[in-house]
């Protein structure tokens, strides 16, 4: 049977960033990929935002490792030449009440160490974004864009130079803890074969709960659900008048229909949230006119028939469909007791803004058997 040192499963922009934190540290990696190439899986259905670190409760993962990771995350795009742009957001009021949750979005903010947010009048607001239509905006400077394919390709070089090997069409199907380490069952082509890994990190997205699942040894009952929630995008037909993200005042769950761009300067709206119990990523036209109606309390003058349905992301909701938004679960040892294993689950937004610290928390819980 073949040894190795850690096995990372699944090579999403966390997978990499994982395994690239792990062979910077010396440790020989393998990545093991279900599919034929690297982040073709949640990572490559998103909104490519740079999140500010907002709206999640203090100091839960996501808010710390979102402010941490949004630093690191500028600082290795600007060292690496990789495209993304500080081009911040206004998160827009739509009425008097939404006027007031701005200060309470603010505050929230200020208590994750987001300080840098400034509450815009109507006119204010206005001035940045003629378009616009609000009662009081607040902006966020430090919100951005990015490549999140040029930041995957960047972080596989990085673990790669370091040693690490990523293998493609690996499914991991299964698995069981032992003595020596964890047995990790893998099909390669029409072959299965076992590795006996000394750490295995699970960064597996959707996949997660069902390669944790699959491994003998670990409780069952220290995995979480998994209910997929959809959303959905829908491009532009031509040039927004906008040169900022603009989102909506949150309602219910994830951040509302946003506006955001690309870096080409293309815009798109999305993810809304729809609940579904399979992988799908085909966006249903009939969504359209909930877009139109969405986007119009922000610019009423988006003309008709510029929507185009453009693509859909699922987030891997460690709950069931439709309950409260939680933390990023990270189960390692001190979890489910056993050494050597870290499982992430529900690793959606901010994940890719996080991948950074993320990946150094997750390897600091990740304690090697010797
Ligand atoms: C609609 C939407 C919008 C979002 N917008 C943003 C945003 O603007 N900003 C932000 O910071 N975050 C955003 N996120 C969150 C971010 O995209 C995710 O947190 C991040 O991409 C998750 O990466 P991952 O590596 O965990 O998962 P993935 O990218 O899905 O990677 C998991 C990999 O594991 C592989 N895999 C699965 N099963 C197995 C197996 N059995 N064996 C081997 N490999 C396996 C898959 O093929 C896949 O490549 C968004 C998410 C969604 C869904």
């Amino acid at each position: 049977m073949e040894k190795i040192d850690c096995a990372v499963i699944g090579a999403g922009v966390i997978g990499l960033a994982v395994a690239r934190r792990l062979a910077a540290q010396g440790r020989e990696v393998l990545i093991l990929e279900a599919e034929g190439a690297f982040g073709t899986g949640i990572s490559a259905r998103n909104s490519e935002v740079i999140h500010a670190g907002i709206y999640y409760p203090a100091g839960s993962l996501k808010a710390r490792l979102c402010v941490a990771g949004r630093s690191l995350l500028y600082a290795y795009c600007a060292e690496r030449g990789i495209g993304h742009r500080r081009c911040g957001k206004l998160i827009v009021a739509a009425g008097e009440a939404q006027r007031e949750q701005l200060g309470r979005i603010a505050a929230a903010a200020a208590a994750n160490g987001v300080d840098d947010l400034q509450l815009l009048s109507r006119d204010a607001a206005r001035a940045l974004e003629p378009a616009l239509q609000c009662t009081a905006a607040l902006l966020s400077p430090s919100t951005g864009i990015i490549d999140s394919h040029a930041l995957m390709l960047s972080l596989l070089g990085d673990a790669e130079r370091d040693g690490a090997v990523l293998a493609l069409q690996s499914p991991v199907w299964g698995g069981k803890v032992v003595d020596e380490g964890i047995i990790l069952e893998v099909k390669v082509g029409a072959d299965d074969t076992a590795i006996l890994a000394q750490s295995v990190v699970n960064c597996a997205g959707l996949g997660a709960q069902g390669v944790a699942r699959r491994l003998l040894g670990l409780a069952p009952e220290s995995v979480p659900p998994l209910s997929y929630a959809k959303g959905n995008y829908y491009s532009l037909a031509g040039r927004a008048p906008f040169s900022r993200l603009i989102y909506p005042v949150p309602e219910a769950a994830g951040l509302g229909v946003h506006l955001t761009l690309d870096l080409g300067g293309q815009a798109r709206f999305g993810p809304d949230v729809e609940w579904t119990d399979r992988i799908d990523y085909t966006v249903d036209s009939a969504r359209a006119d909930a877009f139109y109606a969405e986007v119009r309390r922000y610019w009423p003058q988006l003309p008709d028939d510029a929507l185009l349905p453009a693509y859909a992301g699922i987030r891997p909701k460690p709950h069931a469909p439709g309950a409260a938004a939680c933390d990023f679960l990270v189960s390692g040892p001190a979890e489910h007791g056993v050494p050597g294993l870290v499982c992430l689950y529900g690793i959606e937004s901010p994940g890719l803004t996080s991948c950074l610290a993320l990946a150094e928390h997750v390897v600091e819980r990740l304690l090697p058997l010797s």
